[in-house]
């Protein structure tokens, strides 16, 4: 683990990649958000995803993260983003939010 990852290359494989509502890119964090609701066919971004359910973006961003942590297999893949350089598109995205206290920062 020497050399540094592009970004882009840790998207999940086989996943879609950009939001099936907007078409913007999805990041890594927005691939999982949607294999945590269910979602593997079609994916949307965080915002889409937020607006179809009724909630902020942020607030549904902070409910998932912590599903997501309960989970080994989604945090995996989560937690490939060691901080908020690694996300593709920060103004699409809650950067805030998604890198706030996560188990890997200390307090
Ligand atoms: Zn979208
Ligand atoms: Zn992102």
């Amino acid at each position: 683990m020497s050399e540094q990852q592009e970004p882009c290359s840790l998207l999940i494989e086989g996943a879609p990649s950009t939001c099936k509502q907007c078409s913007i890119r999805l990041c890594l964090r927005q691939q999982v958000l949607n294999l945590a609701l269910g979602f593997t066919e079609t994916m949307q971004c965080l915002n889409c995803l937020a607006r179809a359910n009724g909630k902020d973006a942020a607030e549904m961003l902070d409910d998932l993260r912590i599903y997501i942590y309960s989970r080994e297999c989604f945090k995996s893949q989560w937690v490939k983003y060691l901080d908020e350089s690694y996300c593709p598109s920060p103004k699409e995205c809650y950067p805030s939010v998604c890198f706030a206290e996560s188990e890997t920062k200390e307090l």
